[in-house]
């Protein structure tokens, strides 16, 4: 399918022109950056081994009646995504202590908290993406308080989702973050999953030993990262068709 124009060029993914009206193109990149890309790295496979498992989650939450902008996968690192208007937020979850919870709150990574959070992150590079609280994201009109109760029902159910489909391949979802976009209906709006859901944007900690199988491994250098994507691509059941499968051979369709 020939792309259209670039919409839009980020840190891991870029936007083009879709072939209908309301559509874009997402090409996944192999370019992995952490810390407000002050560290910055070209991984061989990482952006097909994205496509793939963000279509995989994605497929997945349609199942449930979980609406996401996923339309079908057009090749090894292209997607075909209904357009939407991305809320200016980061939506995370987290049910078990990691990260900048630890941080801020002293809480040693690992623990279980008493429910899943949800919090708020300002999308803006240059901010840092803050955390914010519902009182800031109302006030400055960036979702209403329905917005909110959709987003949050949304992000748990996603939660509810993914840590099942993990569970039943070993691994633990410590966290996630999603992006959440609008599309109007008439006059009618809904919320929909938007970007991706990878191990680019989950932290993801095999169950019996540990090991973190998600960004983590490129930000605090704890090996290769594009090992870690293969291992959950690969307990999922959704490798690349050109990529080594260990093990049986199995039938591609
Ligand atoms: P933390 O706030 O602990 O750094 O991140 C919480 C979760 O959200 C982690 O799974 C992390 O990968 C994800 N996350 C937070 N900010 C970003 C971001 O800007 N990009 C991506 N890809 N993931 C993020």
């Amino acid at each position: 399918m020939a792309r259209g124009k670039l919409i839009y060029e980020g840190k891991a993914k870029i936007l083009y022109e879709g072939p209908e009206a309301g559509t874009l193109v997402q090409y996944f990149k192999d370019d992995a950056t952490a810390f407000n890309a002050e560290k910055k790295e070209v991984i061989d496979g990482k952006g097909a081994l994205n496509n793939r498992l963000s279509e995989y989650f994605m497929n997945g939450l349609m199942q449930i009646g979980v609406p996401t902008h996923f339309i079908k996968r057009l090749n090894m690192r292209e997607q075909l995504i209904r357009q939407v208007e991305i809320i200016p937020l980061e939506v995370i979850v987290r049910n078990t202590a990691a990260g900048s919870i630890s941080k801020r709150l002293g809480i040693e990574e690992g623990t279980q908290l008493p429910r899943p959070i949800v919090e708020f992150s300002y999308k803006d590079d240059a901010l840092g993406d803050p955390l914010v609280p519902e009182e800031y994201i109302i006030a400055f009109g960036w979702a209403s308080q329905q917005d909110l109760d959709d987003m949050i029902a949304l992000a748990l159910r996603v939660n509810d989702f993914m840590s099942g489909v993990m569970l039943g391949v070993g691994i633990k979802l410590v966290d996630f973050k999603i992006e959440i976009g609008r599309v109007w209906e008439g006059e009618f709006q809904r919320l929909i999953i938007a970007d991706e859901i990878s191990p680019d944007s989950c932290r993801l900690w095999d169950m019996e030993t540990g090991e973190k199988l998600d960004k983590d491994v490129f930000r605090r250098d704890l090996g290769n990262l594009a090992d870690a994507y293969t291992e959950v691509a690969r307990r999922l059941g959704v490798l690349p068709s050109n990529a080594p499968q260990p093990g049986k051979p199995t039938l591609v369709n």
